[in-house]
């Protein structure tokens, strides 16, 4: 309302201006820019070059020094390719600039003849030294330079996306002939005395210079701007999220006491540790508002959430609330019950399971539920969401919540009153895009594992090792430990020639394992099955345990020390290192043996980093740096597009400076309705306010 002055509105229709009225364009080329999402003349001026090609160093021929690392321009004038015999090629060429010459060399690159055309200007980066009175550059990097470019040379070129037909001097021209048409009439959003104090370039000069940098300093400059723009807005975003969701109060108090505190630390059968304390603290002060909490409980496998969890849940219950505890997985639920019943056997804690194996007492139990006869109910998240209502429930705890979608957390949220949320994740998640995904999500880290707990041994295999593995696996297990078997596939219909359950257990069982008491689980088995299976396991009754990833998250059995990974290119990190956290959960060392074939760079990549540490965290910012953050677990979901200009990886310095300066400006303008803050607030609405529900805002 009243937000766009009129004088906003002209720009930003003449910022809509088709391409096609530009000078140099006609429908055909309009075509061409539209392949590249470029339709007006704003998106043009949008369109940031994907690299640069940098003249700074250019020199000249005559003043060249052996052994430094520069650039010389010239002119095609001879391509050559020699045999050298014994199949060994050598390719030169020749450039001239004017009366001066350099050569370029390449060996057993053959193809490179047909990369040079005489009278084409290149420029080479590389070493030059003498070489038969003539300068030469063994392996020079080349750009092949375009009509004018070497004209101004002295500058940073910028190198835009291409679609077939399209040349990067037809973008070049463009992008430079929209700037100076229109480049001035850009709005800027920040106040100027925030430019000022945040040394940020002002839109028009951080424009102009992320495309036509004058040098390398100036365009990082600009390029800054931009990168602190991008994460700046969305923090905006998540500060306003998280001042809506402090203003809408309702969520129950719940103090702790100290006689509600020696309560349930009577229960725990170990103290707990350091790491575990310091979570509940930072909970426990959560949960003594009046606003709902929403934390990130982030540890490695096995460094005792439960245990913080299961801590919050009967501070709920001891105020008389209801809790809840959803797992992605059926197993996984079963196994939190059967380990709230441990500790709860001796306790009033009303519990129950709730599972799609209900059936017809699940009437009985949502009524009891609804009624508040229950306190604690413990399920997965399909059965806890659709029709289950609550008489009073106070706190959600989810388990591994990269497993639940966003939309699914939504839905319980709607369904709920105001509960506080506790969110555990086993895989770790990088500061940067915690903060840059969830920067309303307060976050808890258990850096510390229980005492005792010895590092697990992981070894990559070949083929050939098999047999000294199960060698090795035999002795463990006639020691008195269990393991695990797991395979990628549940049968081999998968046209992907990967070890299949099935097969893989009929092999052991009568081969390797044949001595031993071997039992299977798969996603597809009937719940009663898999159960069967899982407490037998769990009771020592079967010694090794073949089985899918249904055993990747959470299953806790402390004498399993022994992991065999099968297909082990086909896991992501986060899941291989997830396998490994079933054999570090007792005082035991453990045993990984992973068997792969890796076809990709990347797969290679993966395993290398997985055996060289057990640092879940670690491991993470690997992923992070493998995958990118657009794969990586979050932004996705979101529905967000991953960022333009800014790298979690690499601007991690400006993402936190962004957030906090996010966060103080919410603090001092907790609506952003103060004037010289109305353009930033609708761009955070205009980028954000749907993925984010900011709808209260303003
Ligand atoms: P995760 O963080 O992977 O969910 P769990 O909560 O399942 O880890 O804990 C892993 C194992 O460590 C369990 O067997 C649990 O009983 C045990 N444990 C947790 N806290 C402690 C502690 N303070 N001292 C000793 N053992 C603990
Ligand atoms: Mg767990």
């Amino acid at each position: 309302m009243g937000v766009m002055s009129t004088q906003d509105k002209g720009v930003a229709e003449r910022l809509a201006t088709p391409v096609q009225f530009l000078k140099g364009v006609g429908p055909d080329r309009a075509e061409l820019l539209a392949r590249l999402g470029v339709r007006t003349v704003r998106d043009l001026i949008f369109l940031f070059p994907r690299d640069y090609q940098d003249l700074t160093d250019v020199r000249l021929i005559r003043d060249l020094e052996p052994g430094r690392l520069v650039s010389v321009i010239g002119k095609v004038v001879d391509v050559d390719a020699k045999s050298l015999g014994w199949g060994r090629t050598m390719v030169v060429v020749l450039v001239h600039q004017g009366s001066d010459a350099l050569r370029g060399v390449w060996f057993n690159q053959p193809f490179m003849r047909n990369k040079f055309a005489l009278g084409q200007e290149v420029m080479f980066s590389g070493k030059a030294k003498r070489h038969d009175e003539l300068w030469e550059m063994a392996h020079p990097r080349v750009a092949w330079l375009e009509e004018d470019e070497s004209a101004g040379a002295g500058g940073v070129l910028p190198l835009y996306p291409l679609t077939e037909g399209l040349k990067q001097w037809h973008l070049r021209r463009l992008v430079r002939a929209a700037l100076e048409a229109h480049g001035d009439l850009l709005e800027e959003v920040f106040p100027e005395s925030f430019l000022e104090s945040h040394a940020l370039l002002p839109i028009g000069r951080a424009l102009a210079e992320i495309h036509f940098p004058a040098n390398k300093p100036r365009l990082e400059q600009a390029r800054r701007r931009f990168i602190y723009q991008e994460l700046f807005v969305l923090q905006l975003a998540l500060a306003l999220r998280h001042r809506i969701r402090q203003d809408r109060a309702g969520a129950p108090v719940l103090e702790r006491t100290a006689k509600i505190d020696a309560r349930i630390r009577r229960l725990f059968p170990f103290p707990l540790t350091a790491a575990q304390n310091a979570a509940i603290d930072e909970i426990a002060r959560d949960l003594a508002r009046s606003f709902p909490m929403n934390r990130l409980l982030q540890g490695d496998v096995g460094s005792g959430k439960t245990v913080v969890a299961v801590y919050a849940m009967l501070l709920a219950v001891a105020h008389g609330y209801q809790t809840v505890l959803m797992a992605p997985t059926e197993i996984l639920a079963r196994q939190h019950a059967a380990t709230l019943e441990r500790l709860l056997s001796a306790s009033h804690v009303r519990r129950v399971l709730l599972t799609s194996a209900l059936g017809t007492r699940r009437k009985e139990t949502l009524e009891k539920i609804a009624d508040g006869q229950i306190d604690l109910v413990v399920g997965t998240q399909a059965v806890v969401q659709d029709d289950v209502r609550f008489a009073r429930l106070g706190l959600v705890v989810i388990d591994e919540q990269h497993k639940f979608s966003v939309v699914q957390r939504a839905a319980l949220k709607r369904s709920a009153l105001d509960p506080h949320y506790l969110v555990m994740t086993a895989t770790p998640i990088p500061r940067t895009v915690t903060i840059a995904n969830f920067g309303d999500l307060d976050v808890s880290t258990l850096r510390e594992s229980p005492p005792g707990r010895q590092p697990v041994r992981t070894y990559l295999a070949t083929p050939e090792q098999r047999e000294k593995w199960w060698t090795f696996f035999r002795r463990k297990l006639t020691e008195g430990r269990q393991g695990y078997v797991v395979t990628p596939l549940v049968d081999d219909s998968d046209e992907i020639a990967a070890a299949s359950l099935e097969a893989t257990f009929e092999e052991l069982a009568n081969g390797p394992l044949e001595a031993f008491r071997l039992d299977l689980v798969h996603g597809r088995m009937e719940a009663a099955e898999k159960d069967r299976a899982m407490d037998a396991f769990r009771r020592g009754q079967t010694q090794v345990l073949v089985s899918t990833t249904v055993i990747e998250v959470g299953v806790d059995v402390p004498n399993a020390t022994l992991m065999t990974i099968e297909g082990g290119e086909r896991y992501g990190l986060a899941q291989l290192h997830q396998l490994r956290g079933r054999i570090s959960r007792g005082t035991a060392a453990g045993f990984c043996c992973v068997f792969a074939n890796p076809q990709t760079d990347e797969a290679r990549q993966r395993l290398e980093a997985f055996v060289s540490t057990n640092d879940g965290f670690q491991l993470a910012e690997v992923d992070l740096a493998l995958r990118g953050p657009g794969e990586f677990f979050g932004t996705r979901q979101h529905g967000m597009s991953p960022f333009r200009v800014a790298d979690l990886l690499q601007d991690a310095a400006v993402l936190e400076e962004a957030r906090a300066d996010a966060l103080q400006m919410v603090e001092s303008d907790p609506g952003l309705s103060l004037p010289q803050h109305v353009r930033l607030r609708r761009m955070v609405l205009a980028r954000y306010g749907k993925a984010l529900d900011l709808g209260d805002v303003g």
